[in-house]
Parts: C-alpha cells; structure tokens; sequence
C-alpha cells in the first residue's frame, strides 16, 4: 500500500469495546515507548464507548450488562488496571464464592473442591466415578494442536470430555460449564478454539489427572507461581474500566474517541485505508485496528475483502439473556453463600444458570435484598429471545422459584437482551482464522482483534489488545 503520508504515522481502531479500547491505549503507550510519532482514532458506532462492559445502577442495585468480572490470572489485566490508576477500587469476590452448585435430577448439589469430598459425592454415580478415575490410562491422542492446518482433527468439547472422563462426567460437569462461559453447547464448540489449555494440558502430560499432578507440584515448588484465578471486578462494576479507558484516550492529544460512529465500510484507497459511514469520511490511515465482532466486521470489509467477508460472517453468536431479581433477604430461603448454580442440559430447564450476584461482590444489592443473575437462551434455546421480559421473568422464578425457596414477587426485575451476546467457536473455527489470516496478507495495514476469534473473555480481550499494538507499533517503525 502506498504511504499515507508524513508523521505522525494515522491508525484507526473500529469498536469501542474493551478490545478497542484497550488496543487504542496499548497502541499510544507502545508508541512512546519506541519513539513512533502516533495519532489513533477510534469510531464506536454507539453513543458511550465500552460494549459489552456497562454496569446500571438504580436505587442501590448495581447490576452488569454484560462481563460479570474477570480472573486475576491474566497479568496484561492486572497491568492495565494498574496502568489506569484502578487498583484502589477493584474487588475480589468473596470467600464465599469458592461453594458452586450443580442441578442434578431436580436437586442442588454443592460441587466438591477436594478429592475425598468428590468421591463421597453424589454428583457423579460410582460407574461415573469409576470411567473418570480411568482417564489415566486413556492414551494421548495423536494428532492434537493440528486443527488450525486440519479441521477434521478439530474435537468439540463433548468428544474430548466423553473420551477422557466419560459421558456423565461431560453431561454434569462440562456442558453447565459450557453453557455458563460460552452460552454455548459442548456438543458444538471446537475443545482447540474455545478451550486451548485443555489441548495443551493433554499434549505436554498425556492427560488431565498427570496434568493436575504436574502443575500442583509445580506451584509447590515455585513460590513465584503467581494467582490461581479470583474473580475479580470494580467497586463500581465493570463499567469502571472502559471509562477509565475512555478517559485516558480523551485526555491523550494523540487520540481521539469517536462516538454514534458507526463504521459502513473500509477502503483501502491508493494513498491508505479510508473509513466510512453515515456522515463519516476519514483517511488516510496506516492501519485499520478492527475490533468490531466479526458479524460487523463482516458487513464493513465486503466490499473490499469478500471472501474475508464470508468467513467472519460464518462466526456464530449465541443469544443470550440475563435477567436480574433483586428480594428481600427474608423471601429467598437457601442461604444463597456461594457462587451460583449452573444447571446441565440434561435437567431439560430453561434457565442455565443463576449468579449469587450480591454474595459474589458486596454492594449490589440495596441493605437487607439479595440480586440474582439468571442466564438463559443461549446457543441451545435461541427461541427464548421470542418472549417478551414479563415471560421471561416468569421462567425464571418459575424455574428458580421451588429451588431456591423464593416466595413472592421480586422488588426488582430486569431484563437484558443481547442478542449477538457471544462467539461461537465452532469446530473448524481455527482453520478459519488461519485462511482469513493468509487473505488478510494481500491487505497490509489491517488487523482483526476483539472476542470474536482467539478468546471470549475480558482477559483474552486484553492480552491480544497487548500483543496487537506491539505488532502494529512494529511495522510502523519498519514501514
Ligand atoms: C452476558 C455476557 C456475559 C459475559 N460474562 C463475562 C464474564 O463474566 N467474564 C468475561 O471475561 N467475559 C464475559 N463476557 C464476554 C465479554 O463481554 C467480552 O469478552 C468482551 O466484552 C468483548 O469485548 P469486545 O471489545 O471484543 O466486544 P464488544 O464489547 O462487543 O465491543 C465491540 C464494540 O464495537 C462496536 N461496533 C460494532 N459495530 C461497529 C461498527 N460498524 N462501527 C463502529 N463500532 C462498531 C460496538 O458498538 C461495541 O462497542 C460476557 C459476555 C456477555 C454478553
């Protein structure tokens, strides 16, 4: 492509969600670190920058739109909110959360952390127990780390669960877990996209339980071995990250944040890549830093890559909704001290799991109410988007109702629709990426990020924000 002119060099990053975001941020520390003349651009088509990261509050509840939290085990997280002057108001959930729920046949069951417990348990029958024990004589399979190149050795998650651990260990376990993370179903999801560590983990040991062995006496033996994982969020909710992200990017003269500018199509025009929309013409631009999800992606690079076009149109999204019920602590009789409950599919509900919200993180709920987070549609139920919120209020108490001992009403009902709530990583979703990235070598000077492709969560969001703007910030010091 041809140059886009003199300093300082012009990138422009598509989407406002934390991806963006934290790409526009990484991209303007990067560049003073390696002495790069930078300007950055960012176009959210909505009016507030942030996605799926907003938190609502009204009269003592505080409930989040999307993200929960994130785990503190990503370090590139952990140095971004320190980064933003956040470490002050960041919250580790409580305690209490480590007790976590299984629904099985119709009853709770508390999920065991330790070994004894877990075999004095009923979640899992003695034949179940029995096939789990047996993983470690299941032999590695062979051609595992190849789905990128081959997306027939591309396993869901359910063929590796049943060939490690059996089938009721997937059916209880795995699938809630599934649908919990991904509002996904484990029969559909590539292990190698959504659950990389897992690959790994049977790759380099042979199999879970030599895994789990290996890696606790690791961290015996290492006392750098750093966090196992605590949820974490803010004080005041998740929303508190994007708009310190927000913040420092308006108070950088080198940026700008450009909102209810929605992104029509990207033009690679002989002197560099144009932006467009309705009332919006910039360029030229070095770079293009794409952070829309891909379905969006999709409808502003067909004119100029359609076959790119094609693939990131093909991603799939799960519904979801997330309905929030705050009571009275006196109206719900379980003692809610803990995490939540995820519900299998095989218990044929519609809700797939409820968050303890105000036992997780102090402060959600008004003084004396409890608030609830029931998740449900997902890529198994997308027809529950049809019902209207009074409906979908009603499964849920329905549902929850008997099995939390919930008597009455709630004081506060709130229902959240995300429609395109989160990718699907189908099996056969990294042979994508590897052919949308070959394509992508014809168009210098544009880049795809966000949750859509290398990882759903806020962390992954983060980390790959990390490694694009060292890239870019690369080929603009060689360009
Ligand atoms: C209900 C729910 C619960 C979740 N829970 C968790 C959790 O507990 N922990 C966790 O780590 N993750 C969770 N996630 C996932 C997490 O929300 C995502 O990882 C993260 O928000 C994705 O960020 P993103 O920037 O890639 O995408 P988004 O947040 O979707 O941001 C993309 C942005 O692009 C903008 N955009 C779209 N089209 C255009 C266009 N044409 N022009 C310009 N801008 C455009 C959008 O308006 C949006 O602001 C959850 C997701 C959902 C939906």
């Amino acid at each position: 492509m041809a140059e886009a002119g003199g300093a300082p060099r012009r990138v422009a990053v598509v989407g406002g969600g934390v991806a963006g975001l934290a790409t526009a941020l990484g991209l303007l520390d990067r560049a003073g670190e390696e002495g790069v003349e930078l300007d950055v651009t960012v176009f959210e088509a909505a009016p507030v920058p942030g996605g799926n990261l907003r938190t609502l509050r009204e009269g003592g509840w505080q409930l989040e739109w999307g993200p929960n939290g994130f785990l503190d085990n990503e370090p590139a997280t952990l140095q971004l909110v320190e980064r933003l002057g956040l470490s002050r108001v960041l919250q580790p959930s409580s305690d209490a959360t480590r007790r976590r729920f299984l629904l099985r046949d119709g009853r709770l069951h508390e999920i065991p952390t330790a070994p004894g417990a877990f075999l004095r348990s009923g979640l899992i029958s003695i034949p179940g127990k029995l096939r789990m024990a047996a993983e470690v004589l299941i032999p590695r399979k062979r051609d595992l780390g190849r789905a990128a190149e081959d997306p027939d050795t591309d396993e869901t998650v359910a063929a590796f669960g049943t060939r490690r651990l059996g089938r009721e260990f997937t059916e209880i376990m795995l699938d809630p877990m599934v649908k919990g993370i991904f509002g996904g179903e484990a029969t559909r999801l590539s292990l190698a996209a959504a659950f990389p560590r897992m690959v790994e983990l049977e790759r380099d040991h042979g199999g879970l339980f030599r895994a789990l062995v290996a890696i606790s006496r690791e961290r015996r033996a290492r006392a750098d071995a750093g966090p196992s994982g605590t949820l974490h969020s803010f004080v005041g909710g998740m929303q508190t990250l994007v708009e310190a992200l927000a913040m420092e990017l308006e108070a950088d003269p080198r940026a700008r944040l450009r909102t209810a500018a929605p992104v029509e199509a990207l033009d690679p025009g002989g002197d560099g890549w144009h932006v467009r929309g309705p009332g919006l013409s910039e360029g030229p631009f070095h770079v293009v830093v794409d952070a829309a999800p891909a379905w969006a992606a999709a409808h502003h690079l067909e004119a100029v890559a359609p076959s790119v076009a094609r693939e990131l149109a093909a991603i799939p999204f799960a519904p979801m909704a997330v309905i929030a019920l705050g009571f009275p602590r006196d109206r719900v009789e379980h003692d809610l001290e803990g995490f939540g409950l995820l519900i299998p599919g095989r218990e044929r509900r519609e809700v797939l799991g409820v968050l303890w919200t105000s036992s997780i993180f102090p402060g959600r709920a008004p003084e004396g109410h409890v608030l609830l987070r029931v998740m449900a549609g997902g890529a198994g139920n997308p027809g529950i988007m049809e019902r209207d919120d009074g409906a979908l209020v009603a499964t849920a108490l329905g549902e929850l109702g008997p099995l939390l001992g919930i008597r009455g009403e709630p004081v506060l009902a709130r229902v959240i629709r995300h429609e395109r709530a989160i990718a699907q990583y189908e099996p056969g979703h990294l042979a994508r990426l590897a052919r949308v990235d070959r394509e992508l070598e014809h168009l210098r000077g544009l880049v795809l990020t966000g949750s859509s492709y290398r990882g759903i969560s806020v962390n992954a969001c983060v980390r790959e924000a990390g490694e694009v703007a060292l890239r870019v910030i690369e080929s603009l010091r060689e360009a």
